[in-house]
């Protein structure tokens, strides 16, 4: 890869191919949801509801305190902060407990550079969220999937076998699923977590949109030492711009997590608007239940006109199936409306937005595929060929 390199820190200019980059990440591209310009944007499940006003204010005025101090560095531990993550979780959680990044993303890198690593290995079950994958790479841990089923649930049978035969050091559950939505049961996760040689970490992103009175994964941590549950600020809790995630396990997985992180990684800023977020929680969650509400909407509209969808207890929604997705994609965002290609072959992912912003996904997607039938399409033309 160096050779056409003229001296011992090559050309002034180099391409990306010109540079020793590790051979795994060659031909690689960094994580790319479409970040476009659009009037309707439901692709990335955020919450379209942003703070109010009284939420800006406080946080305004916490910005404005770090900032005196902005020339010290932060609190490395960022106690306080996990002290309200820990009040806001319940559970008789403390802040030794909990463990807080930027974005969950984060978290679970922290996750797989403690327990993964060289030689060992993280179990999944497909499909599921697609940054996956590029934590177990960018940490040299292999990644290992187990399929769901076809309604995409998990089957406990299948997943044991799984665990038994490939002895994974980290397994990752996501509930609810990205991108299915799928939520999986209690007594899955026992029996994983019964199963598992190494740790097992439960993705609980989407918690808060689950039909109301789904447990959490977090009642089992008294009985499982290995078991972390891991939160974001990012969906329900409407604060994605703010990178917060965290997660829930005993003392000793958290001072493993301690070990791995960058000194200082949670800046003083991070740090408080979060908690004022946390303190405005109420307020921050308010839409969460008409979220859901549009979810169920819209998974009630997609069936009635005769498409699969998958049941969701998240705020968005899978559904097909498609001979072409890109185009029915690609249809959408021509009419302002962007969503997500994602997911097994022939589905598309839409997030659950405000009321106008499903008017405008339904009017749309109409369009799109009565267009389609009309054969009106350059598109069509060719599927029709
Ligand atoms: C969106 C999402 C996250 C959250 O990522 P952040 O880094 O906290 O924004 C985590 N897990 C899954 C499955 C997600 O879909």
């Amino acid at each position: 890869m160096t050779a056409s390199a003229p001296g011992r820190a090559g050309t002034a200019a180099p391409r990306l191919a010109d540079l020793p980059l590790r051979p795994e990440l060659a031909g690689e591209e960094p994580y790319g949801a479409p970040q476009l310009d659009v009037p309707v944007c439901l692709n990335v499940n955020e919450n379209p509801y942003p703070p109010g006003e009284q939420v800006v204010a406080d946080a305004a005025a916490a910005v404005a305190a770090a900032m005196r101090g902005l020339n010290r560095y932060p609190e490395r531990d960022a106690l306080a902060l996990r002290a309200d993550l820990a009040g806001y979780l319940g559970h008789g959680l403390t802040a030794d407990h909990v463990w807080a990044a930027n974005g969950s993303n984060e978290v679970m890198l922290h996750v797989l550079q403690a327990f993964g690593g060289p030689g060992r290995s993280v179990l999944s079950f497909a499909p599921t969220y697609s940054m996956y994958p590029e934590y177990a790479r960018d940490t040299h841990t292999r990644f290992v999937t187990h399929p769901r089923r076809d309604d995409f649930t998990l089957d406990v049978d299948g997943c044991l076998a799984a665990i038994a035969d490939q002895r994974p050091d980290v397994v990752l559950v996501a509930s609810p699923n990205n991108p299915t939505g799928t939520a999986v049961g209690l007594d899955v996760v026992t029996a994983i977590c019964r199963a598992a040689p190494g740790v097992v970490v439960v993705d609980e992103a989407y918690h808060e949109f689950a039909r109301p009175g789904t447990p959490s994964a977090l009642e089992l941590l008294p009985e499982f030492g290995r078991l972390a549950v891991s939160r974001t600020m990012s969906k329900a809790f409407a604060f994605a711009g703010g990178r917060l995630g965290y997660l829930a396990a005993a003392p000793a997985f958290v001072d493993a997590l301690r070990i791995v992180r960058l000194p200082y990684h949670l800046s003083a800023v991070t740090q408080a608007v979060a908690r004022v977020a946390l303190a405005h929680a109420r307020e921050m969650l308010a839409q969460v239940a008409a979220l859901r509400a549009a979810r169920d909407d819209l998974a009630g509209w997609l069936r009635g006109r005769g498409h699969e969808v998958a049941d969701s207890d998240a705020n968005f929604v899978l559904f097909g199936r498609f001979a072409d997705r890109h185009a029915v994609w690609q249809g959408l965002l021509d009419r302002g409306v962007l969503i997500r290609e994602t997911g097994p072959d022939g589905w598309l992912r839409v997030s659950a937005g405000t009321p106008a912003e499903m008017e405008a996904f339904k009017t749309a997607l109409t369009e799109v595929l009565d267009a389609s039938a009309g054969g009106t399409t350059d598109h069509d033309q060719e599927q029709s060929r």
